[in-house]
């Protein structure tokens, strides 16, 4: 990795604690990027960030939610917050640690401006209520709206962008009723294009949204060296995926490893305005896994690399990107089908079809066979374990030859694996208490020492991987790392 030459920033007030450990530079580049100022090693935290601001998510997906817990609420009867108004969960949940933004922010706004807030106002909480929270910054605590106006906007790039000057509206409309913090339509312009390009969302489906000072001016890299989670506290965890030298900038990943180069360049575009050209991007295998490969058609052995001139690496077979494309947009087009099928046999079948004219890795090979995967957990038949676990162990090889071993996504793919073999150890246990001769021990699928050696290395994994993750399922919070 090379060093990230430029200017200190002056325009970021750090801590002294995290001045210590870092510091913000300037390149002409990559704009501003987060130095290391000591060595990390892998796995080790290297700082915890509380948000700057926080509030309901507004994507498309998330749900009408408490303003405190974001706990999804039905919209017909909902508690309110007795002073403001505001949907909430229940009274005990302003006395949580999770209602200090509510209570530090808009309640008291709210109480003290006394207007009434209509029901459409109310049910559109998750459309306004995090700019609104940003705006009162402005009021309650000067520092941190500096620190918030720091942050790029892209509004240059998206002066006529639909979906901002919506979310612009909605904002002004609910600010006019409530009446609590005196603001301009340009203001509010920025303060959304500061979410839209800064926020990050997360919780069970992605309720919540949140700015950070510092996680949010770290840049972008395929292959990152440090990993992002969310905690239950809101607080950002940054760790090393890898060695990180003093002197070395840190990067984090804003769209799934599990993306090939065209989707990843095309969404990271879209949302962040760049074009991304780091080591994976600008390798067409993809570290040699050929993630966005056609199988060469003649020797059925080599890859047809995507680039100017397919053409096989084994053979000495070439093609045209035309023809390579108008193929691709005949499978994308077979592809949205498939997903929507709920047949496991059908999903089997396409996935063969597949398989001839793709590379065993495929993206979209890797696509349907997690949806083929998830088709089978939902009919959790015991027959088909195997071929769970197989389908599961697949996508983790390629997601450790693409992206590393130590990725939140990983931590995730190894809880699913360990559940495997908690499903098959149950069924081995029943077996043997209906048999009294015992199982009959054919391969190592059924030997209880390897099974539970794989359990617990998986468990191992997953836990140290999502230990504080605001997702981390119930039995990884429970288990210890050895
Ligand atoms: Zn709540
Ligand atoms: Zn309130
Ligand atoms: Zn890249
Ligand atoms: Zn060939």
């Amino acid at each position: 990795m090379e060093n990230f030459l430029g200017d200190i920033s002056r325009s970021v007030q750090l801590s002294d604690d995290i001045n210590r450990l870092l510091e913000v530079r300037t390149n002409p580049h990559s704009g501003r990027g987060v130095i290391t100022k000591i060595d990390c090693s892998e796995n080790q935290l290297v700082f915890l960030e509380e948000p700057l601001v926080l509030g309901p998510s507004n994507d498309p997906t998330s749900e009408f939610c408490c303003v405190l817990c974001y706990k999804i609420l039905g919209t017909t009867t909902y508690n309110q917050c007795e002073s403001c108004s505001l949907p909430i969960c229940s009274e005990k949940c302003l006395n949580q640690s999770s209602g200090i933004w509510h209570l530090r922010m808009e309640c008291p706004l709210l109480a003290k401006s006394r207007s009434s807030i209509s029901a459409q106002v109310l049910l559109s909480t998750r459309s306004w209520l995090a700019p609104v929270r940003a705006l009162i910054l402005k009021l309650i605590d000067k520092p941190k709206w500096g620190q918030l106006l720091q942050l790029e906007h892209h509004l240059n790039e998206r002066r006529n962008c639909a979906i901002l000057q919506r979310q612009q509206a909605l904002v002004w409309f609910a600010i006019q009723q409530l009446a609590v913090v005196e603001t301009t339509q340009e203001e509010i312009r920025q303060v959304c294009g500061i979410f839209d390009s800064n926020a990050f969302r997360f919780g069970v489906s992605r309720e919540i949204r949140a700015l950070y000072t510092l996680v949010s001016l770290i840049n972008h890299d395929c292959r990152p060296s440090t990993r992002v989670i969310f905690d239950t506290q809101f607080k950002a965890r940054l760790s090393a995926r890898r060695t990180i030298r003093s002197g070395e900038e840190l990067t984090i990943t804003y769209v799934s490893p599990l993306l090939n180069t065209r989707e990843r360049r095309e969404k990271l575009q879209r949302s962040k305005h760049f074009t991304c050209t780091c080591t994976r991007c600008e390798d067409p295998t993809e570290f040699g896994t050929h993630f966005s490969s056609l199988r060469c058609p003649k020797c059925i052995k080599g890859h047809l690399v995507d680039n100017d001139l397919p053409s096989c690496d084994n053979c000495s077979f070439k093609t045209t990107k035309e023809k390579v494309q108008c193929l691709m947009t005949a499978l994308s087009l077979k592809q949205e089908k498939a997903l929507r099928k709920s047949d496991s046999t059908s999903l089997e079948n396409i996935l063969g079809i597949y398989l001839k004219a793709l590379s065993d890795n495929h993206s979209l090979v890797i696509d349907l066979k997690q949806k083929l995967l998830s088709n089978l957990n939902r009919e959790n038949k015991l027959q088909t374990w195997k071929r769970r676990l197989q389908l599961n162990q697949e996508v983790i090889n390629l997601l450790d030859r693409i992206d590393g071993s130590n990725s939140r996504q990983m931590g995730f793919l190894q809880y699913q694996r360990q559940c495997f073999f908690v499903i098959r150890l149950a069924h081995m246990q029943r077996l043997k208490t209906t048999c009294q001769n015992g199982v009959q021990e054919s391969d190592e699928y059924e030997r209880t020492d390897w099974l539970i050696g794989e359990l617990e290395k998986s468990l191992s994994l997953a836990t140290k991987l999502l230990k504080h993750d605001i997702n981390c399922p119930e039995e990884l919070k429970r288990h210890q790392v050895k």
